[in-house]
């Protein structure tokens, strides 16, 4: 039996708009997917090195964390070494900051990395354990990206126009000696989007659960979607056969073709608490 509200997370909803099924099987059935280990290693470092800055914003002591882990040392360098550009002053600084929403009957719930909340501007700061993508439009309409803002114009006094978000990546890329970053505005017209998505695929999301609770599962993406091609699910699904090599189904609706997401690669999904 499904409680409400359901505590959603970016995570979710990007697994919602990748493949309403994933969902399922990862959420609600919870099942266990062979990458599992190692998807849990990386999100495990990620998490040690999310603590290492948070340690080193308390004044606490870091050293335990940097002991004999060349690829903590190497971000945290990394850190340090842009620690003087990113961090504004005349700002409000509030690391590992929580924030939630209610909407549409669910809980939409978001942690920033570090918020810097000044007179007129609001900056969102992510941390991320890889290297800058050279193609950045997935993360330009991914749901962090679109999520965090949104909740931060509504449960504050910033108007849209007013928030950024910035995303830093720590993993140097063979190019590059200094850590790069991407900074997104955000604006009233975005804001108005995401809320008429949010409020859609929440709506949708109210009735797959209803049909769940009834023996219905949820939707699987179309034989055409790409996401099968990686997915761990695929002999489960029964999309273990390359599409044009098998007897597409006759009714198969694309279930996600409307929904403002892109498919996310593994370093992506990596970096997804859900
Ligand atoms: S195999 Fe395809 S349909 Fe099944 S969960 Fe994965 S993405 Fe969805």
């Amino acid at each position: 039996m499904i409680t409400y509200p359901l505590r959603l997370t970016q995570g979710h909803l990007t697994l919602l708009a990748t493949c309403p099924r994933k969902f399922q099987h990862l959420v609600l059935d919870q099942l266990g997917t062979p990458d599992a280990i190692e998807q849990q290693a990386r999100l495990l470092q990620g998490a040690r090195f999310h603590q290492l800055l948070q340690q080193w914003w308390l004044q606490l002591p870091i050293a335990p964390l940097l002991q004999s882990d060349a690829q903590m040392q190497g971000w945290f360098q990394s850190f340090e070494q842009v620690a003087p550009q990113i961090l504004d002053p005349a700002t409000a600084q509030q690391p590992e900051s929580d924030r939630s929403l209610s909407l549409a009957g669910y809980l939409l719930t978001v942690r920033y990395d570090l918020l810097m909340l000044g007179t007129h501007h609001a900056k969102i700061l992510d941390w991320k354990t890889y290297p800058r993508p050279q193609a950045t439009r997935w993360l330009e309409q991914n749901w962090q990206t679109r999520l965090y803002p949104f909740i931060l114009a509504e449960t504050s006094n910033y108007a849209p126009e007013q928030i950024a978000i910035v995303y830093w990546f720590f993993q140097a890329d063979v190019t590059e000696t200094t850590p790069s970053h991407l900074t997104l505005t955000y604006d009233r017209t975005k804001h108005a989007a995401t809320r008429q998505d949010l409020t859609r695929l929440l709506t949708q999301l109210t009735t797959w659960l209803e049909q769940y609770q009834a023996g219905v599962p949820f939707p699987q993406v179309g034989w055409e979607a790409a996401a099968c091609a990686h997915c761990s699910f695929a002999a489960r699904c029964d999309r273990a056969i390359a599409p044009a090599a098998a007897d597409p189904p006759t009714a198969s609706p694309n279930w996600t073709a409307d929904l403002p997401n892109h498919l996310p690669t593994l370093a992506e999904i990596a970096e997804i608490p859900l």
